[in-house]
């Protein structure tokens, strides 16, 4: 069976992560040229690492990203 996904985000790239895990074919097309940084992070939760741990791909994601020991919340 072949997929196609459209888009490269975060959710396209982790259903596909997952359907190549079931030996699925996953072809991805994204409109932007070139995947780069944006110069913003993103915050993982608890719910999102755990299904990158069913990915296999977990301690890598810890490994490349810096652990959150503390936060502000600001109102106005
Ligand atoms: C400022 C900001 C901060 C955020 N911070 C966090 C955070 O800290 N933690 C968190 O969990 N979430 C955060 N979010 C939310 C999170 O980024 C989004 O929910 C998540 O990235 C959505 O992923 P996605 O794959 O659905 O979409 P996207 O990441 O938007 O990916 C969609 C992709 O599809 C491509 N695309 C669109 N149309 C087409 C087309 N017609 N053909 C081909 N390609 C196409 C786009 O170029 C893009 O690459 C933040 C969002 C914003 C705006």
């Amino acid at each position: 069976m072949n997929i196609a996904i459209v888009g490269a985000g975060i959710g396209g790239l982790t259903t596909a992560l997952f359907l190549e895990k079931l030996g699925i074919t996953v072809h991805i097309f994204e409109q932007a040229s070139e995947i780069k940084p944006v110069g913003a992070g993103i915050i993982l939760a608890h719910n999102a690492m755990q299904v990158f741990d069913k990915l296999g791909i977990k301690d890598l994601i810890t490994r490349l990203g810096n652990p959150l020991s503390q936060g502000v919340r600001m109102n106005g």
